[in-house]
């Protein structure tokens, strides 16, 4: 917390926008903390360059906004990846952040359930995902150890599975906001498509523990007949709550809004003290060495298994980038 004697100069929210940057803020009257996320080249390099349906590259958009928002506030050299394994139309997402700023991502989809989905209008981000789980790990280097954590995908949006995390993992009362879309302009030579997309994230974080906790715990296998527990919430995370949920998907991508003049808009009552942004970018951390040590991890028999045409060819899921070895360098046999 802020020192009363010591004066913090004060001055007007920024009007200038900065894509690809996490701004963390804080308002200190509320004890909330929290951070805004805006992509433009970024998230757009990484959707048009992978050209899925468009409801596929929506819903990895939101999971790029979630996992870049959390992996930013971790205070790792490393990777935090977030990774979902689920029954729907969209099998799986992998989004990998990398310490301090690149990000890369790619989806495995059913080509015809999703055309099956945007027939029948059911593309909402549970919809594709279905049941399964979400894992968040933060891989900090084959010496350490690698850290897990899990919540279940049960048909509900990608907002709702970070509160679920937040809430069983963390114990920190968490509101998430997420957007995704595609901004079109006339240009020489027809429309240009556009990905954006921005996200906030709020955490309730007082002093006194007790003030945290919240009312929507899940009775659980409580016996029948048993009262519902209620608790009521701290009437600052009550107001934090009721202002993130005032902000609408267009402000969280808006290239007019800058992140300053939304936390501005939605905090100048209590006062928002924002924090030095961190730049982001879309690149691969794929290379020949690591292709080749992967290659050379496989067994005899699976390795012999990828000759084609006198060479092993690996094209990376996340980039698309190809590597081709001769057999012999990665201990192939032609077959
Ligand atoms: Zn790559």
């Amino acid at each position: 917390m802020t020192d009363p004697q010591i004066a913090i100069p004060s001055r007007a929210p920024s009007a200038t926008t900065v894509d690809d940057t996490v701004m963390p803020f804080e308002v200190a009257k509320l004890d909330l903390s929290g951070r805004v996320v805006r992509l433009g080249p970024a998230v757009d390099e990484i959707l048009a360059r992978h050209a899925y349906p468009q409801p596929v590259a929506k819903l990895l958009g939101e999971a790029i906004v979630l996992t870049v928002m959390l992996g930013s506030a971790v205070k790792i050299d490393g990777r935090f990846i977030l990774q979902t394994r689920s029954d729907g139309p969209v099998r799986m997402l992998v989004v990998d952040f990398i310490t301090p700023d690149k990000v890369r991502a790619c989806a495995h989809f059913d080509k015809s359930r999703v055309a099956a989905a945007i027939v029948s209008g059911n593309t909402g981000g549970g919809e594709l995902l279905g049941k399964g789980h979400l894992a968040m790990t933060i891989d900090q280097g084959p010496d350490m150890s690698r850290y897990q954590g899990l919540v279940a995908l049960d048909g509900s949006s990608l907002e709702d599975v970070a509160h679920e995390y937040f809430l069983r993992s963390e114990q920190i009362p968490t509101r998430v906001r997420l957007a995704v879309a595609e901004e079109l302009s006339a240009e020489a030579g027809g429309t240009r498509h556009r990905w954006r997309a921005g996200g906030m994230m709020l955490q309730f974080l007082p002093k006194a523990p007790e003030r945290a906790r919240v009312a929507d715990l899940d009775p659980g296998d409580a016996p029948e007949g048993t009262a519902p527990h209620a608790i009521e919430e701290d009437d600052a995370w009550v107001e934090g709550q009721a202002l993130i949920s005032t902000v609408e998907d267009l402000e969280l991508i808006d290239p007019s809004l800058s992140s300053e003049r939304l936390v501005y808009r939605l905090f100048h009552e209590p006062g928002v003290r924002v924090f030095r942004a961190s730049p982001l970018r879309a690149q691969c951390s794929c290379s020949r060495a690591n292709v080749e040590a992967m290659l050379k991890s496989f067994s005899q028999d699976d390795r012999d298994h990828m000759v084609e045409d006198g060479k092993i060819s690996v094209t990376c899921e996340f980039c698309s980038a190809n590597y081709e070895f001769a057999p012999a360098d990665v201990g192939a046999k032609f077959s």
